[in-house]
């Protein structure tokens, strides 16, 4: 054993006890030394505790080959929870999970639309209050709320440069006034890594534990997930593959750009380039005068998707040509990264995902980098209405029971593990 492992603080080893025990679902004492690499009698201290928490159970014991049966831990499911909400102009989705990030209760509620933020995140207040209530979960057990919203953020005031249709939310303290409205910590993250997050929590990957989530609502962005570990880069804004240039004398973006992916292909520009074309205008509904308590970007982008499900030769191009687009950042992406898995989710896709999933699975065929070494699959989420809210609740459960560093992640093999030490040293 290295100092490296003997330097680990308490809270270190047993939250990355809990995640192990989390990822393998049920796991003897000395599969937990093979995993982190941590002592035999680190590992009986740290799991003697989370027993005494409440946090880890004994669940049974397993075939031995020879000597005694070994004692299987597992979570212990229902001793904690977490409160994912994804706000969004046309929509507000909570969930509730437990500590295995399992769904114990949603709701959908009208979002946050034109009414002023603190009207809004007192109306979030009462919802999760219900959300809780509705289940009889005791608040007590509840570890904390996950926020996600449309990037990008900054630290210091949740919500900054928002996309056009939040602009009034721009330097509203977003953070801070639902941690007091909600009376329970709040964590906040964009939507594209939080439903990274989401995938890898509700299984919907498997194994994989370095991904990429293209995500598609409001605007277009991916969330990186390396090793099992978010990466949010230096504030929280990685992967935003809405802003990469496909043409440099292209339209201005609301970023401040110009010919971004989002700016070409994103739902705005879907919608606009449906308005501006009176057949497709009447085909999707689009022509008609908005109702604009209940119309979004979100909305609009899916009675484009309809029309192009049910037959319409127009608004199907257009959907063609913005996958296209999307098919070259997701390419662009997955180069830089030499990535073999890319999830396609969030609500944009959850209407269009069919037609998308085989023009970005065709680029990348074609035209991924290193094709010659490796294949590259694009799925469908299973969840990608709700990925989203339920990565949120995840980033509560990870910051609270895993806080490992970004960056810091245990190897398979500890002791030798130059990167752990470093981490450990700045950290
Ligand atoms: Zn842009």
């Amino acid at each position: 054993m290295s100092g490296h492992a003997r330097t680990l603080s308490h809270a270190t080893s047993r939250s990355a006890v809990l995640d192990v025990i989390r990822a393998a679902g049920t796991i003897s004492r000395v599969g937990l030394i093979q995993t982190t690499g941590l002592t035999g009698a680190t590992i009986s201290t740290v799991v003697r505790r989370l027993i005494d928490d409440g946090l880890v159970i004994e669940t049974g014991r397993a075939e031995s080959t020879g000597g005694k049966p070994r004692v299987l831990l597992a979570l212990n499911q229902p001793s904690r929870f977490a409160v994912g909400v994804h706000l969004d102009h046309s929509g507000i989705a909570y969930v509730l999970t437990n500590l295995g990030g399992a769904v114990v209760a949603r709701m959908s509620r009208a979002g946050a639309g034109v009414a002023d933020p603190p009207v809004v995140v007192a109306r979030m207040a009462r919802e999760v209050d219900a959300l809780i209530e509705g289940v009889g979960v005791d608040r007590s057990r509840v570890l904390g709320l996950g926020l996600v919203s449309p990037g990008p953020l900054t630290p210091a005031s949740g919500m900054r440069l928002t996309p056009p249709s939040m602009r009034h939310w721009e330097d509203f303290p977003l953070d801070r006034t639902l941690q007091e409205a909600v009376r329970l910590p709040v964590v906040l993250d964009n939507d594209a890594t939080a439903s990274a997050l989401g995938e890898r929590w509700s299984g919907g990957v498997g194994a994989a534990a370095t991904f990429a989530a293209v995500y598609m609502g409001t605007g277009i962005g991916a969330g990186l997930l390396v090793n099992g570990n978010a990466y949010r880069g230096t504030s929280g804004n990685a992967g935003e593959i809405g802003h990469i240039c496909l043409d440099v004398d292209g339209p201005e973006c609301w970023c401040g750009a110009r010919g971004c992916t989002e700016a070409l292909a994103g739902p705005a520009a879907v919608v606009a380039a449906a308005r501006g074309d009176a057949a497709i205008a009447e085909a999707t509904g689009l022509d008609r005068p908005a109702d604009h308590a209940r119309s979004s970007v979100v909305a609009d982008f899916a009675a484009v998707a309809r029309a192009a499900r049910s037959g319409d030769a127009g608004a199907r191009d257009l959907l063609e040509r913005s996958a296209r687009y999307l098919a070259v950042a997701t390419r662009t992406l997955a180069n830089v990264m030499d990535l073999e898995l890319i999830v396609l989710t969030g609500p944009g896709l959850a209407v269009a995902g069919s037609i998308y999933l085989p023009v970005i699975q065709a680029e990348l065929d074609r035209s991924f980098f290193a094709r010659a070494s490796h294949s590259i699959t694009v799925q469908l989420s299973r969840s990608a209405a709700t990925a989203c809210a339920i990565g949120a609740a995840a980033m509560v459960l990870q910051s609270e029971l895993a806080p490992l560093r970004q960056g810091l992640r245990l190897p398979d093999n500890l002791p030798d593990s130059e990167p752990v030490g470093m981490g450990l040293s700045t950290a």
